[in-house]
This record gives C-alpha cells, structure tokens and sequence, in this order.
C-alpha cells in the first residue's frame, strides 16, 4: 500500500493528541449485525481506517430499513444485506479489506472470531447478544455491545474478566418479557399465556391458546418472533390469530436514524480506545445510555458479578448446581433453566447426553461430578459441579 496518500486521508485524526493510526490500520473488527446501528458502525470503522472490517447479518434489505440503514438504497429491497454492506463500505475507502457473509454469527467457526481483536454486537436480539458475549469472554476478545430502542440507546463495552459482561446483570437488564422466553418453559400452560394477554387487553380462548402451545408459541415473546415458518405451518384460522395479535402487540421496536447513529458513533469510539490500549483513556466501564428526547448521556456503574456463569465462572472453577439422588433429570434441567435463562437445555455427563426420565442417582451423577450444559445461549457448553444431597425419603 501507498503509505502517502493513505496517511492523507487521515490527516485530520492524526492532528489528534494521543492519536495511534497504526493501532487502527492494523486492527481487525468483527460487527455483527447491519441494519441501523451496524451500517452505522461499519461505515465509522471503515472512514476512519480500521484495517479490516468482517460484516455478519442474515437478513435482507427491507423498505422499511431505508430510513435507517444507508448502505443500502430502493433497488436493494430484497437481497443480503452482508454483500452489499460489503461493496458499499469497501468503496468508501479502498484501505480497507472489508468481508460480508450472509448468515447467523453463530454459525461461524470459533477460528473466525480467534482472528479478530474486537468484536462489535449491532444484533437486535437478547439471543444473539448473549450468545456472542460468551464467545466474547471465552475468547478473551473486547466485545462493545451497542443497542437501541426507540429514543434511547446504550453501549457497554465488556473486557473479558475485567468489567462486567453482558450476563453479569442479566436479570436487570433483559427485558422480562424476554426473560419469560429465555426460561424452562416446560411447565408453563396455556392458560398463563391467556392471562399474559388479558393483562394487556387482549382476549384469546384457553383452546387457541393450546394449540398456539402445540406449535411451540408459548409466550408474548413467541407470538411477537415466531419463525415464519411455524407461522405459516398453522392451519389458516390459527395463523389469522397470530397476525391479529402481533398487530395488536406491536412486535417491531420503533427506531430513528439519530439515536441509532449516535449510539454507535459512541460504541465505535469505544472500539478506538480499546484499540489504543489506554492511550485515549481508559474504556467505558459499565453501561452508557443515551437518551435522546433529553438530550442526555449518562453513565451507569456495573461492578462485575462474581456469580456470573460466563464471566465469573471457568473450568477450574465452575458455578454449582444443587440437586438430590431421587430428583428426575428432566427437573434438574427445568432448575438450570430457569436460574441462568436458558430456553433450550440439554445435559451431558461425560460422553452422553443424560436422559430426562432417569433419576439423578440412576443416571449416574454423584456428588461433585462435572455436567456440561449445552443451550443456544453459549459459544460452548458450560460445565457446572452437581452438588448431590443423599434423598432419605
Ligand atoms: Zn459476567
């Protein structure tokens, strides 16, 4: 490359004091997500010379994306967002070596994420940000988290094992209608799903509710996000339903360009002062949230929580689960569920997955044994010690 006419381009941040152009030229940012706060993200990262830039999302361009999202335009309506994120940032500054793929970040392979320095989550779901905080903590990899929801917007920076992760106030943070989906929902019935929906004015019968159940649609959460798959699988009556009530409870977030740009102009400079390594000031510990119908930004503290199961917790040292010799398997794992928010757990013991209708003792789990726990939530299973009580009973 030409160095000349590169560091020209710079000119302006070089004037900075304190400013490190090398330290961003020769970094590599994984964003996750392009839509509003991700083209955002990628277009700042990109102008301001980060060396590469890989760009994950699974969707496509939508109308109704273009009040918000500017790397795209009308003719793009419709096709990945991934690959066109990709030619339109790479045009903005050819010094950049910028990557799309199309897919969900979890399907990519830990080698990918090992090969960058900082990873950006611009995802628009609790599922997906957990998710890449965990590989974040595991890999020991920065992650700057930037969300936003109508005209308020937040960013935490987490440095693996020195400020807080995204789970370490999970139960403060995560919306509760979300918290209800991300539980064991074994034991929920129709009928809680009837009252959930009276409380907000909107009357179902027991009936619909359990069939809605039969399909997997147990919560508001699931009738708001349901795969559209599932929806369309539904006999017409059922699926007419599930559109009367997703009108009614309004499944898309409002949004607005100005809010999204601003958080992620303050999430990015949060990925310049990681990459400078403090030489710009220490990064953001805890959450900053802006809030723009006040037109203010303010900090809030978050201490990390030693109790936490992705930052808190490793293999040498893993989180403990109680349980006794008589308790059936598949109440062990409804325990798991509901204590760390994870909708879809199985257990492993060694080599096999543990069967839910053995008894603890029968399955062959004793007292400090290890478990490891698999559930969409984590990059990797989480290994928990089973602390057995003896059942006299
Ligand atoms: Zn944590």
């Amino acid at each position: 490359m030409d160095a000349g006419p590169a560091l020209t381009r710079y000119d302006r941040q070089l004037r900075l004091d304190g400013w490190e152009q090398s330290r961003l030229t020769t970094a590599k940012v994984l964003v996750a997500g392009v839509g509003a706060l991700g083209c955002e993200t990628a277009k700042n990262l990109a102008l301001m010379g980060v060396g590469e830039l890989l760009l994950v999302d699974n969707d496509n361009v939508e109308l109704s994306n273009l009040s918000r999202q500017m790397l795209y335009v009308d003719e793009d309506i419709g096709k990945p967002k991934a690959e066109l994120a990709q030619q339109r940032v790479s045009r903005m500054n050819p010094h950049v070596q910028v990557v799309g793929i199309q897919t969900d970040v979890r399907h990519l392979p830990v080698d990918v994420f090992s090969n960058f320095d900082v990873f950006v989550s611009c995802v628009d779901n609790w599922p997906t940000r957990r998710w890449i905080n965990s590989m974040a903590v595991e890999l020991g990899k920065p992650l700057v988290d930037i969300a936003s929801d109508g005209y308020y917007g937040n960013v935490q920076s987490v440095l693996p094992r020195k400020t807080a992760c995204i789970e370490c106030h999970a139960e403060a943070l995560i919306p509760t209608e979300v918290q209800a989906a991300e539980c064991s929902l074994r034991r929920r019935k129709p009928e809680n799903l009837v009252s959930e929906l009276r409380e907000k004015d909107i009357i179902v019968k027991v009936e619909e509710a359990a069939e809605l159940f039969q399909h997997n649609i147990k919560t508001l959460y699931d009738i708001k996000y349901a795969p559209q798959k599932v929806v369309d699988g539904l006999r017409p009556e059922l699926r007419s339903l599930v559109h009367r009530l997703r009108s009614l409870l309004n499944p898309k977030i409002p949004a607005v360009l100005s809010v999204a740009a601003t958080v992620a102009g303050l999430g990015v400079f949060e990925v310049v002062r990681i990459l400078h390594g403090g030489a710009l000031g220490k990064a953001l510990s805890g959450l900053l949230v802006y809030d723009g119908l006040n037109g203010r930004v303010s900090r809030v503290k978050l201490g990390r929580n030693p109790l936490c199961h992705v930052c808190g917790a490793d293999s040498d040292n893993p989180t403990e689960i109680a349980t006794d010799s008589e308790e059936k398997i598949v109440d062990l794992i409804d325990k798991i569920s509901n204590k760390f928010m994870f909708p879809d757990v199985k257990l492993q013991k060694g080599t096999r997955l543990l069967n839910g209708d053995e008894v603890v003792k029968d399955a062959g789990l004793s007292d400090g044994d290890i478990v490891y726990v698999h559930t969409s939530r984590r990059a990797s299973p989480m290994p928990l010690k089973v602390r057995v009580v003896e059942n006299s009973g």
